[in-house]
């Protein structure tokens, strides 16, 4: 796959506007396009890495991510937040650029999953 081929790439680029709320040198997040709770923010490594697992083999590249997430937690919501990968897909990954969903804003903590 080139940069040009995939979508969150060409967000990274400038070349798809996006809403977004914290960029560092090695990652960038932006409100999602269709959100699923108040706070929904996919946090996405500049790099072009196709899933967590592909992730986890630069382990300081995933840590960015994850410290990222933290960071937008605290600034669009109080600080808790669910951190989600889809990966695969059948378990309802579409865009195949590592990305997590950071989900908050309101209580999840009686959600079914
Ligand atoms: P996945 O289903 O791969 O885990 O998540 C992909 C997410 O990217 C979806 O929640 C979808 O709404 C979001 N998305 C897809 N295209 C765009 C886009 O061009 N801009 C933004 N901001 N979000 C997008
Ligand atoms: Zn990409």
């Amino acid at each position: 796959m080139t940069d040009h081929d995939c979508v969150f790439c060409r967000i990274i680029a400038g070349d798809i506007p996006s809403d977004r709320v914290y960029e560092d040198e090695d990652v960038i997040a932006f409100k999602d396009l269709n959100p699923a709770a108040p706070v929904h923010v996919l946090v996405v490594p500049r790099k072009h890495v196709p899933n967590v697992v592909a992730l986890s083999a630069e382990p300081a590249l995933l840590a960015a991510v994850a410290s990222a997430a933290g960071t937008v937690a605290q600034q669009e919501a109080n600080g808790d937040f669910r951190f989600l990968f889809n990966t695969g897909e059948t378990a309802g990954q579409t865009v195949f650029h590592v990305h997590g969903h950071v989900l908050a804003g309101t209580d999840m903590s009686e959600g079914e999953l």
